[in-house]
C-alpha cells in the first residue's frame, strides 16, 4: 500500500495502518454476526437494515455488499441520492427510500429497482409512468402513516385516499403501509402502542396490504408483538443500542484510531491548544493525536473524554482543533509517537464506545457515529485482513 492510499485487500491491519495518522476499523464478522442476531430475533419478519447517513458513519460501499452477504434482505435509506451507491456497489437487493422524494425523482428511482415511500398522487403518478415506459411495472411503493410522531407521513384518512389512488395506476402496487416510532428507546411503551393502534386504522381504511413494517432497533429487540412483516434496524446492525435495549449479543462495528503524531513534555504552568484551555500542573507528558472535529470528533469533547494509549485511559486536554487534539500521557509508561491510539474501540482490554463519546457531550451514539464524516479513509476487515476500504 501506498503511505495514505488505500490499502490493498489482503493485507493486514498492523501493516495497512503503519503509515496512517488516522482511521475506521470496520469489522465484518461483527457486522455479519449483527445480521444474523437480528434476522434471528425478528424471524419470520424481513430485515430492512438502515443504511442512511454513510451506514451511521461507517461506509456505505463496503457495509452494503456486506450486508447483503450476510443474507439481510432489504436495505433502507432516507433520501434517493444515499441509494445510488448501493447499485454502484453492486448491491441487487430491494432498497427502499424512507423520506421525501420528487415526481423527477420517479425516473431513477425505478431505473435502479429503488422503492419510494410516496406522499402524493403526483409522485405516485410519476412512479407508475416510469415503471411503464421502462417497461417494469408494476414497481412496489410504500406509504408511511403520520401515527403521532408528526413528522413525515400522511394522516390515516390521507393514507386510506392515496391508497386508492395507486390502486387505479396501472405502473404501481401498494406493497406496505409503514410509519416510524417517536418513543421506541422509552421504558413507558405507551405511545408506541398508540402509534400501533393508529397505523392499524390506516390499514383498515386503506385496505390490506402485503407488508407492515413500524420497528426499529429497539422495539425488534424488545416488542415481538409489532414486528410484522417487516422491521427497519438501524444501529443495531452496527452493534450499538438505543435506550433502555437489552443487547441481545450485538458487536460494535467501527473503531476510530490514529497514531500519535508527538509526544513532549511540558513544564507545570504551560498550557496546550487554542485557548491555552487546559494547563498542566505538574510535569506532564502530551501526545498529538492527528483527528479533530472535521473528522466528526466533536470540540465539545475539549477537555471531555478520555481515548486509549497502551491500553490505559488518557483524558482529553485542551480543545479539540479542526485536525487535532492532545491527550495526557503522563501516566503511561513508554508511551511514543507512532503508538496506535483508540478513540472508539478495544485496547488492551479496556474499550471506549460511541456510547461513552456520547454522553460525555451530552449526546447519543447515533449522532457520534452518523457524524463520522469521509475524510478518514475506512479499513474493512475480518480477523485483521482488509477485505475493502472506502
Ligand atoms: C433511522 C431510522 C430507522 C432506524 O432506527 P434505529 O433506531 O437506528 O434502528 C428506522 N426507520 C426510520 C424511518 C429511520 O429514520
Amino acid at each position: 500500500m501506498t503511505a495514505n492510499g488505500p490499502a490493498a485487500a489482503g493485507t493486514s491491519l498492523a501493516e495497512a495502518t503503519r503509515a496512517l495518522n488516522a482511521w475506521f476499523e470496520i469489522d465484518l464478522d461483527a457486522l455479519a454476526a449483527n445480521a444474523r442476531v437480528l434476522r434471528e430475533t425478528a424471524a419470520p419478519a424481513t430485515v430492512i437494515a438502515v443504511v442512511k447517513a454513510n451506514a451511521y458513519g461507517h461506509g456505505i460501499e463496503v457495509v452494503g455488499p456486506a450486508l447483503e452477504a450476510a443474507g439481510i434482505e432489504r436495505l433502507a435509506v432516507i433520501f434517493l441520492p444515499e441509494a445510488l451507491p448501493l447499485r454502484e456497489a453492486g448491491v441487487t437487493r430491494p432498497v427502499l427510500v424512507l423520506g421525501h422524494s420528487f415526481p423527477d425523482d420517479a425516473e431513477v428511482a425505478v431505473a435502479n429497482d429503488l422503492t419510494l415511500t410516496v406522499d402524493t398522487p403526483e409522485l405516485a403518478e410519476a412512479v407508475s409512468a416510469a415503471a411503464l415506459r421502462a417497461g417494469k411495472a408494476p414497481v412496489p411503493v410504500h406509504i408511511k402513516v403520520d401515527s403521532g410522531m408528526h413528522r413525515f407521513g400522511l394522516m390515516p384518512a390521507e393514507v386510506a385516499a392515496l391508497a386508492a389512488h395507486v390502486r387505479t395506476l396501472e405502473g404501481v402496487t401498494l406493497e406496505a403501509i409503514w410509519t416510524h416510532l417517536a418513543n421506541a428507546d422509552h421504558e413507558d411503551d405507551s405511545f408506541t402502542t398508540h402509534q400501533d393502534a393508529v397505523v392499524a386504522e390506516a390499514i383498515r381504511l386503506a385496505g390490506p396490504v402485503p407488508m407492515r413494517h413500524i420497528a426499529n432497533t429497539a422495539t425488534t429487540i424488545r416488542h415481538p408483538e409489532f414486528r410484522y412483516e417487516g422491521v427497519r434496524t438501524g444501529i443495531g446492525i452496527y452493534g450499538a443500542l438505543p435506550d433502555h435495549t437489552p443487547n441481545p449479543g450485538l458487536r460494535p462495528v467501527l473503531s476510530m484510531k490514529g497514531r500519535l503524531a508527538r509526544v513532549f513534555d511540558v513544564a507545570p504552568g504551560e498550557g496546550v491548544s487554542y485557548g491555552l484551555t487546559w494547563r498542566a500542573e505538574r510535569p506532564s507528558r502530551i501526545a498529538l493525536i492527528p483527528i479533530g472535529y472535521a473528522d466528526g470528533y466533536q470540540r465539545a469533547l475539549s477537555n471531555r473524554g478520555e481515548v486509549l494509549a497502551r491500553g490505559r485511559r488518557c483524558p482529553i486536554v485542551g480543545r479539540i482543533c479542526m485536525d487535532h487534539f492532545l491527550i495526557d500521557v503522563t501516566d503511561v509508561p513508554g508511551a511514543a509517537t507512532g503508538d496506535e491510539a483508540v478513540l472508539i474501540g478495544e485496547q488492551g482490554g479496556e474499550a471506549i464506545t460511541a456510547a461513552e463519546v456520547a454522553a460525555h457531550i451530552d449526546t447519543i451514539n447515533y449522532e457520534v457515529l452518523a457524524g463520522l464524516n469521509r475524510r478518514l479513509p475506512r479499513l474493512a476487515h475480518r480477523a485483521g485482513v482488509v477485505e475493502a476500504t472506502c
